[in-house]
């Protein structure tokens, strides 16, 4: 059998999936970001068999509805299990794509086995509430029903857990899923649809349940986004698209979780604890070479804390090691691709002509697949324009403030809402953060990282990140439809709201 995580350039995979693996547009060469080395090819799908893709999706659903959510959840579990059996490979894998370390790739790893376990206890607990009716031997009965087909549409951060998030909640609910991955991270997106497939074989559901589209956004995307057949779209992505994504969903009236951009910040206050802040930040800010939509992008310190923090952060920079990141122990690998490295140089530029001033790093390093940089620290002012915009790569912009009314103002002062911080001892500034006029993101953190969420609560931002939420929490009920029952086992016909209507 062919070995789910094996790539080779000489022989492409096929990039499509529903009940067989066949794609017949033009093959694609993968290249790691670490050196340039090609590292496998795929076969892109054309737009004839994305429509076979999504109309087997279709059809699978049908069947796929009426197995209880306890056996669906018990496949998931066996998902879990295969996924818990390849962590070290498929985690070497996402790393050779694109480029994060690999002990982050670990725990990226480890978050899809995370909530393949959450979503097999969700299986046993997906309930509705009873209500009481106005009615004499009535009662009002809510149930939730599977949707259809979820069309997942994934970035290339998160290779494979964000698919996870969205399938195995969407399993276990009864939809079915059609996964278009990010193209700069199509082997992976191959390797976790081959080892679903297998545990979906294994289980006598051998097609079309978990299926997968590799192609352009524009074409590929574009087709999940705009089909009817296509009940929810989850996009994960750049604000911008996501913006025609939400609008196309809607004018068809579909259902859509948006996982946009973000411009997350730490606010520092002078109770904070200072080498606390300083992991948190340095973490937040440089994890995954600042490639993660929670990634924190400015830091508001208190004036009485900012010569520390800012020699705090020039020292942590300053012997930040970057290297291979299939090395153990490197802490920043490669940017995706050369792209995102022009595209960073084209902010710091921007943020100089604006005012800011580099205080460390923003060198592009010499090294063979050019995507290397090193992580860019700017003393900034608030009335820069560039701080109100995400550049998805490692710059960190530094404001101080005088009053929380303040650090507030300027936290919320952004298009972006999707994760936030405070550092404090003091619990009436945390109750402040943390209340109705603080923080205005989805995510709020108190003493940590805005980066590095757990699968537990719902995952999700305000503003222009789209207002989506997936993972734990209740967030399951997105993928499900809600049905509201009246029963009526009082043997007449009353009216609610004692409406008379007797001829
Ligand atoms: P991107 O917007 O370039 O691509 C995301 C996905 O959209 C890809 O699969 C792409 O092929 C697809 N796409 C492109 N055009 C499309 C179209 N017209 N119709 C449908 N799909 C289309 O994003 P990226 O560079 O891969 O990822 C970085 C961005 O993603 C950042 O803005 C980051 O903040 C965001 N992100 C958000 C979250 C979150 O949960 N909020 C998580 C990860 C990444």
């Amino acid at each position: 059998m062919l070995d789910p995580i094996t790539f080779s350039s000489a022989k492409p995979a096929p990039g499509a999936f529903a009940t067989t693996w066949a794609a017949h547009g033009p093959t694609r060469t993968v290249r790691s970001p670490i050196d340039g080395a090609a590292i496998g090819s795929v076969t892109t799908a054309t737009a004839e068999d994305a429509e076979s893709v999504i109309a087997a999706a279709h059809s699978a659903f049908q069947g796929w509805r009426l197995v209880p959510a306890p056996r669906r959840a018990e496949v998931v579990r066996q998902l879990g299990q295969a996924l818990r059996g390849r962590k070290e490979d498929l985690a070497q894998l996402i790393t050779l794509e694109m480029g994060k370390p690999i002990a982050e790739s670990r725990g990226e790893v480890q978050e899809m086995i995370d909530i393949c376990d959450f979503a097999v206890g969700l299986g046993r607990q997906i309930g509705g509430l009873t209500l009481p009716s106005e009615r004499v031997g009535h009662r009002l009965q809510e149930s939730w029903h599977p949707l259809g087909v979820v069309g997942v549409i994934t970035a290339f951060n998160f290779p494979a857990a964000v698919w996870a998030w969205n399938a195995a909640v969407a399993l276990t609910c009864g939809d079915t899923v059609v996964w278009k991955p990010s193209s700069k991270t199509p082997l992976t997106a191959v390797a976790c649809t081959r080892i679903a497939a297998e545990v979906l074989e294994r289980n006598g559901h051998p097609g079309a349940v978990c299926s997968l589209v590799i192609g352009s956004g524009r074409e590929i995307g574009d087709r999940l986004v705009s089909d009817p057949r296509v009940a929810m779209v989850s996009y994960t992505g750049s604000v911008p698209t996501g913006r025609h994504v939400g609008r196309v969903v809607q004018e068809r009236f579909g259902r859509h979780i948006l996982e946009l951009g973000g411009n997350n910040a730490a606010i520092i206050t002078p109770s904070a604890d200072p080498e606390q802040a300083l992991a948190a930040v340095f973490f937040g800010a440089v994890g995954t070479a600042g490639q993660r939509c929670t990634s924190t992008r400015r830091v508001i310190v208190h004036e009485s804390l900012y010569d520390r923090m800012v020699e705090g952060l020039k020292s942590g920079y300053a012997r930040l090691p970057i290297g291979d990141p299939r090395d153990e122990g490197q802490l920043m690998g490669p940017l995706v691709d050369p792209a995102a490295v022009q595209t960073m140089q084209a902010a710091i530029t921007r943020a100089q002509e604006q005012g800011g001033v580099v205080l460390q790093g923003g060198e592009v390093l010499e090294r063979e697949g050019g995507c290397w940089v090193t992580p860019c620290l700017i003393q900034a002012h608030p009335g820069m324009a560039i701080v109100r915009e995400e550049t998805f790569a490692p710059i960190l912009y530094l404001l101080s403030y005088r009053d929380l009314d303040q650090a507030i103002a300027l936290h919320n002062d952004v298009p972006q809402g999707l994760s936030s911080a405070i550092f404090t001892n003091d619990m009436r500034e945390m109750e402040r953060f943390l209340g109705p006029a603080g923080s205005d993101c989805g995510l709020a953190n108190v003493n940590t990282s805005t980066s590095g969420a757990e699968i537990g609560g719902a995952f999700g931002g305000e503003k222009e990140t789209g207002g989506g939420r997936e993972s734990g929490s209740d967030a399951w009920k997105a993928y499900m439809r809600r049905q509201t029952a009246v029963i009526n086992a009082s043997g007449s016909i009353a009216l609610a709201q004692g409406v008379s209507f007797e001829l």
